[in-house]
């Protein structure tokens, strides 16, 4: 891989608390120089990236993906999910565990994170916390840590029994990983297909409530107080896509006790509210699924009041007969790898009034440091070189016939967007140029 210089650009890098212009010179795949413009007149680069009136930022983490390899690359791909990625700014995403087969073993996990699957970006997992993603028994966590698991999740269903979660928790706390937790209680869901309120009314629809997600995040508090209390170690859990208020109320006053809880938020919960499903558009059908405007006004508030940790996308792929059919039938998920970063500058920043520092920091540093990485979301002298470089003042509108992912279920299409990405690079090579 050959030098790469980055110059003229503001660099904003909130790890290192910099927001200023900097040219940045990368090498052997490293971040090598960050200097004041001019200051890196020693070194010489055979590419050139002139960043003038871009922002230089660290390349983007996500810890909530499903790329639907293996099993169902007819939706998604390794390949495929990382194109996305990385032509939405990311530059390191987390792959969730519910593939077929479920990625709960050794050999499934160094499978999915060998380079022949042709990622793109830094690939990384979380394996299952219970063998088929059952909720009945944990899987090997020392020897999925040591294979590279950065913390364990029964993604798209949640680990219901208090006993497994609370061993789950434990197992985690002796290795320095999370237990990701996709809070709902299915028992209160039976047929559910969207939020409750007076749009399933309108739509004749059975609605989820508020309680399915706010009990269980109220039981893995309560397991975190007495795990520590009893087994005098420090469990961490994160908890995924909060969409309620009330979870988020839970989230917060965790935070000021002390546990260690983190959380993410995911962009469509910030952006949009139930509404959107109009007339049974199953692209706007999801899991958690979109909420009321108060919900989507407590998940703002958490984002500005730092109860959020990370933005994630929960970027999940189906194929178009797959939601081609009646709302009830369709599958939960959308993709969203691509308009992650313009839904948050254009609703966080541009809307809210939320500094691109913190913005940056939601997407990069903080879930880096939910993951506990080394490395990666900051642009510090001798870190992978990861780099996002984006026209911050740029007014867009997504155009979901040039996605990179394989699937287009997305409700964003000509949804309008704040800020490009024109190059990503991800470990000191260009892997997305606008
Ligand atoms: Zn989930």
């Amino acid at each position: 891989m050959s030098d790469i210089l980055i110059l003229n650009g503001r660099l904003v890098d909130p790890a290192s608390g910099v927001d200023a212009e900097r040219d940045v010179f990368l090498r052997h795949g490293k971040i090598a120089g960050v200097e004041k413009p001019g200051g890196l007149k020693d070194v010489t680069a055979k590419e050139i990236i002139d960043a003038a009136g871009m922002v230089v930022a660290p390349g983007l983490v996500d810890v909530h993906v499903h790329l639907r390899e293996p099993g169902q690359t007819y939706k998604e791909s390794i390949k495929t999910g990382t194109a996305a990625a990385a032509a939405g700014g990311f530059t390191t995403v987390v792959a969730m565990p519910n593939t077929v087969p479920v990625n709960d073993s050794v050999a499934g996990l160094e499978w999915m994170l060998d380079a022949a699957r042709g990622s793109c970006i830094k690939l990384l997992a979380m394996p299952a916390a219970t063998f088929g993603s059952r909720g009945e028994e944990i899987t090997d966590f020392h020897e999925l840590a040591e294979a590279g698991a950065v913390g364990f999740t029964d993604d798209g269903k949640p680990v219901l029994q208090d006993a497994v979660m609370r061993e789950a928790l434990t197992a985690a706390a002796g290795i320095g990983v999370p237990v990701s937790q996709h809070a709902e209680n299915t028992r209160l869901k039976g047929g559910c297909s969207m939020n409750a309120g007076p749009v399933a009314f309108r739509l004749g629809l059975r609605g989820i409530t508020v309680e399915a997600e706010a009990r269980i995040v109220e039981r893995d508090i309560q397991l975190l107080r007495e795990i520590e209390r009893v087994d005098r170690v420090r469990p961490h859990l994160h908890v995924q896509h909060v969409s309620t208020a009330r979870a988020m109320e839970l989230i917060r006053s965790a935070k000021a006790e002390g546990l260690h809880v983190t959380c993410e938020v995911a962009p469509h919960h910030f952006a949009l509210t139930d509404e959107a499903i109009g007339d049974y558009d199953t692209n706007a059908k999801m899991n958690p699924p979109l909420r009321a405007e108060a919900d989507r006004l407590a998940m703002i508030a958490g984002l500005m009041d730092g109860t959020v940790d990370c933005i994630a996308t929960d970027h999940a792929p189906h194929a178009r007969f797959e939601k081609e059919q009646e709302f009830e039938r369709a599958p939960n998920g959308i993709t969203g790898l691509e308009t992650a970063l313009g839904l948050a500058l254009r609703v966080l920043h541009q809307g809210e009034g939320m500094t691109l520092t913190r913005v940056i920091a939601l997407m990069s540093a903080q879930p880096a440091g939910v993951i506990s990485l080394d490395g990666r979301g900051t642009l510090r002298v001798g870190s992978f070189g990861n780099v996002v470089v984006f026209d911050p003042a740029s007014e867009w509108k997504f155009d979901v016939t040039k996605t990179r992912s394989k699937s287009r279920n997305t409700p964003f299409d000509g949804a309008p967007m704040l800020g490009r990405v024109a190059y990503t690079l991800s470990e000191g090579r260009v892997v997305y140029k606008a």
